[in-house]
């Protein structure tokens, strides 16, 4: 897939990338990162060129999730650093480039620095989409993000739980603040699938639904609580890959199929449909 229309046209594009969707969240622990590399990996499925950014310093999870955890970063003459390589999907991560726990105490222009050498100096090539996985909440890695490239959009991951979705209002005023476009809203964890078939709302229901009216964005997809997908993301495979047939990667794959059309409706340009 090779798109070369770009609404995002002006001076921090990353050139050869046409779009940049960021994936945050509220809080910790709703799944966000296992599912950005879902979304990475659902696009890489579908033939497009796909770059992950693991930019959540606080608990960064893509190299173990894509089986590269602990592989050195290799860099060309002109220090240009060379992304690891994992299913189709191009991997930078905050993980391969320092130590573990080491980011934890960056704020400011640390973060800045690490975060600019991590968009820039890395030798991308040409990609259709870059994923961006964010650290949970609204701090500096958001602000600098947005300061630093074009964001073509945001995903914001929430569970159903009322208290998840107190933080993400404060996550989605933070995106409009910095101008980021919210493109859309994924529930994870959104009911547990009982062997009749039945589904069980074990963390309640509908509030991801009320918000994205309340906000008019859309709810990308709602997705199902597995032993499948907690077990993909320990194993190093994403689960659209490691069990393309269960529930939660068929929902997986269909939100970025959602996905795909808002980019697309947003860039008012003819990305081919998923
Ligand atoms: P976050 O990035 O929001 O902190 P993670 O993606 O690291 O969250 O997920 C937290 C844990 O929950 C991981 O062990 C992951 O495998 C598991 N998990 C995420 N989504 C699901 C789901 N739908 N069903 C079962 N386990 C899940």
């Amino acid at each position: 897939m090779s798109d070369s229309a770009n609404s995002n046209m002006n001076e921090n594009n990353l050139p050869g990338i046409q779009n940049v969707i960021a994936v945050g969240s509220g809080k910790g622990g709703v799944g966000k990162s296992t599912v950005a590399a879902n979304i990475a990996a659902s696009l890489a499925i579908e033939g497009a060129a796909v770059g992950l950014l693991d930019a959540d310093i606080y608990g960064p999870s893509q190299a173990k999730m894509f089986s590269v955890g602990g592989k050195r970063l290799m860099a060309d003459e002109e220090k240009n650093i060379i992304p690891l390589k994992s299913f189709g999907v191009k991997i930078m991560s905050i993980a391969n480039l320092v130590e573990d726990g080491q980011a934890l105490t960056w704020r400011g222009p640390i973060l800045h620095g690490t975060l600019t050498q991590m968009l820039k100096q890395t030798l991308w090539g040409d990609l259709d989409y870059l994923i961006v996985d964010l650290p949970p909440g609204t701090g500096d890695v958001q602000l600098s993000l947005s300061q630093l490239i074009s964001v073509t959009g945001a995903v914001i991951v929430t569970t159903p739980q009322e208290v998840a979705l107190l933080d993400v209002r404060r996550a989605y005023t933070m995106l409009r603040k910095t101008h980021i476009p919210v493109l859309g809203i994924v529930e994870n964890m959104s009911y547990y699938q009982l062997p009749d078939g039945s589904k069980d709302y074990i963390f309640g229901e509908g509030g991801a639904k009320t918000f994205a009216e309340e906000e008019n964005v859309e709810l990308l997809g709602q997705i199902p609580i597995t032993r499948a997908m907690r077990e993909s993301g320990d194993g190093g495979k994403p689960l659209v890959l490691a069990q393309p047939d269960s529930p939660s990667a068929e929902a997986l794959r269909e939100a970025t199929r959602t996905l795909v059309k808002q980019i697309r409706a947003q860039n008012q340009m003819s990305l081919p449909i998923l």
